[in-house]
């Protein structure tokens, strides 16, 4: 009903190989997927699915699960928007919960979105708030903030995809409800309209944390739940397959 394109995106994190990502890529294609979708594997594999997708003439694109905001230079063990681009990448993953964990601020997030988008990237901002950030009732002023701040100085927000993926449903099989959800992207859609506009209307707004087959309906039934990410769930072709079909 909201005229925006369906988006599933799976994040693959530390996980598959050379062996597994080729049978996922022969399996999905068999499966005859529509709605639009992007794989986020590992730096090593982005060559070698890009190859594959092409191999298969699978129709997904290609996303990345970080990037560095500097063009280039002494970052060792980095990786920049140009090379992502090399290696046939349309979106990357920004400021995913396992990626704050280990430092990222919300200084370093609005760095990589604005590196991202000035380069050509789209951006998978991934915001979200903890389990003792709900109970407290926190949840709308955590999520506004990471919103606002990862936006800061930015604007152009034409080509943005936000992830809301609250902590406590990632990879623990307890997803959020689809109100639950779909009251938290009507805040940060909120949120964009006050700051942006009427173009917050065309942003997709993607659900993440313990999407699965049997959930996957549900929330796609949101008004304002435009897609999915999709951790553990993507890691095998027809769990993925059933998910796509099911938004
Ligand atoms: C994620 O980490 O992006 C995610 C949504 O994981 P899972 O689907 O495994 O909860």
């Amino acid at each position: 009903t909201s005229g925006r394109q369906k988006l599933i995106v799976a994040n693959w994190k530390m996980n598959m190989s050379l062996q597994t990502i080729t049978s996922f890529v022969e399996k999905l294609t068999l499966a005859h997927v529509r709605s639009d979708v992007v794989i986020c594997p590992s730096f090593p594999y982005l060559f070698p699915l890009s190859e594959l997708i092409q191999k298969f003439n699978c129709d997904v694109e290609l996303g990345a699960q970080d990037l560095h905001w500097n063009e280039s230079g002494a970052y060792t063990g980095e990786v920049s928007a140009k090379m992502l681009l090399e290696a046939d990448c349309h979106y990357v993953l920004i400021g995913h919960s396992e990626r704050r964990d280990s430092g990222e601020t919300d200084e370093m997030i609005s760095k990589k979105v604005k590196q991202a988008i000035s380069s050509g990237l789209k951006p998978i901002l991934c915001v979200g708030e903890s389990q003792g950030q709900r109970q407290i009732g926190k949840t709308a002023e955590v999520i506004r903030k990471q919103v606002l701040l990862a936006l800061e100085g930015i604007e152009d927000i034409s080509s943005l995809v936000i992830a809301y993926e609250p902590v406590w449903a990632i990879g623990t099989g307890l997803s959020a409800t689809p109100e639950q959800a779909q009251s938290v992207h009507q805040l940060i859609r909120k949120t964009i309209d006050v700051q942006y506009g009427s173009i917050s209307e065309s942003i997709p707004l993607l659900y993440g944390g313990s999407v699965k087959p049997e959930n996957a309906s549900g929330l796609s039934a949101m008004t304002d739940i435009d897609g999915a990410l999709v951790g553990g769930a993507s890691l095998d072709a027809e769990s993925f397959a059933a998910i796509i079909r099911g938004f």
